[in-house]
């Protein structure tokens, strides 16, 4: 394509479009206050996991769309970059304690397999069969599609993969404002000038939702979701599988040894403190599911704010004012939805028809909600 792209916020989703526009032929540079990959990117669990996590109707579409792309969207990184994002592929158990726990897993499993996944019911003794460490269950569901990814790996093979296409990015800067008027982008203003542009992308996660210079009309309310995590340091396949209890309560080993423990879910700001309250939650629910972890040792703790928006589902496609696009408010899910945001969103920049229906996803619809509302 021809044009010249400005992305704001370097996370995995600003990273990944910035990629597939690069490799279309854009010339694209990104623009970055923090650190490419180090916000909600790093600080994700890595789940790739639309059945566990319970979603349904356009939106599990979008994601089981983003989970088939993944294997070859990690290779792709690995042959560009020698990086391995570690992607596992074990699946993930879904642990029931009660009837309606029970009722849950079932029916996702279910829905699983009219997809064509495999996914199946495990007794008790299978459970703990397969995973010693955890404390009697009902039952549980195998969902053997899902997986997961370390996003740290996946933030930095993304950042190579675009500076290897020639991406300039500038990060660490002071500040970003949107340069635009009522009716279309002109570029963006920079603590280091102005650096025009006829496409500017809002890729700035939390922050999109405050990004300056946005002209009302065209704002969309996201907000910080803040989560907790930490990980323990485990001896090699403790725990092999992602263990997804409800709740939000997860246990995802890394091959780095790591079991990282997650996650809180508060609103409270741009606070990214990790606190007694949330560390002491983490591991009681933590040693609940899993009493076999408990002599393993603390290693980690941190937390990160997920781009939150008012009915949890994300901005994609063009903004109310020309030349403006939005990729963000990716809440639980951004790292998923990362290979299928990358396509969409590029497809929408070059005026191609969608191959996924976006309109559930349309930032317009930020607009129709003030209407409604004012
Ligand atoms: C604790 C936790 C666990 C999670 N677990 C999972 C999971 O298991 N699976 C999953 O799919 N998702 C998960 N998520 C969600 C996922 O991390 C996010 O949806 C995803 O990372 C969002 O990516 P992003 O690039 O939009 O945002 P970010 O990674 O936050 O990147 C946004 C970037 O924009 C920059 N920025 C902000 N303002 C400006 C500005 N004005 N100018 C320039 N740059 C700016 C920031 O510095 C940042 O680098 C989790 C999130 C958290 C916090």
């Amino acid at each position: 394509m021809e044009g010249d792209v400005v992305i704001i916020g370097a996370g995995l989703i600003g990273l990944a479009l910035a990629r597939e526009l690069a490799q279309r032929g854009a010339s694209v540079r990104m623009l970055e206050t923090g650190e490419p990959g180090h916000a909600a990117s790093w600080a994700a669990a890595g789940m790739l996991a639309p059945s566990s996590e319970g979603l349904d109707g356009a939106f599990y579409e979008l994601c089981l769309a983003s989970l088939e792309r993944y294997p070859a969207f990690a290779a792709a990184l690995h042959e560009e970059t020698g990086l391995d994002v570690h992607l596992r592929r074990e699946g993930f158990i879904s642990p029931a304690y009660d009837d309606a726990g029970l009722a849950f897993v079932e029916r996702r499993a279910a829905e699983a397999r009219e997809r064509g996944f495999h996914a199946r019911m495990l007794t008790t003794a299978q459970t703990l069969q397969l995973e010693p460490a955890l404390a009697p269950v009902r039952a549980a569901a195998l969902f053997e599609h899902e997986a997961s990814v370390d996003n740290r790996r996946l933030g930095r093979a993304l950042r190579a993969a675009v500076e290897r296409l020639g991406v300039r990015i500038d990060e660490g800067l002071p500040w970003v404002r949107l340069a635009a008027t009522h009716r279309r982008v002109n570029g963006v203003e920079t603590a280091s000038g102005f650096v025009p542009a006829s496409i500017v992308v809002n890729a700035a996660g939390a922050w999109a939702g405050s990004l300056e210079g946005v002209p009302e009309l065209a704002r969309v309310p996201v907000e910080p979701v803040k989560g907790q995590m930490l990980a323990l340091g485990m001896p090699a396949n403790l725990v092999r599988h992602t263990i997804y209890a409800r709740h939000g309560t997860y246990l995802v080993p890394r091959d780095d040894g790591r079991l990282i423990v997650g996650a809180t879910g508060e609103r409270v700001g741009f606070d990214t403190r990790v606190t007694a309250a949330g560390v002491q939650r983490l591991l009681e629910r933590a040693l609940r599911v899993a009493p076999g972890l408990k002599d393993l040792a603390l290693v980690e703790t941190w937390a990160g704010l997920r781009p939150g928006t008012p009915d949890s589902l994300p901005y994609l496609g063009p903004g109310a004012i020309e030349g403006y696009f939005l990729a963000t408010g990716h809440l639980r899910n951004g790292v998923l939805l990362t290979p299928i945001t990358a396509e969409v969103v590029a497809d929408a920049i070059e005026g191609r028809a969608p191959r996924i229906p976006l309109a559930p996803f349309s930032p317009e619809r930020a607009r129709a909600a003030s209407n409604v509302a004012s």
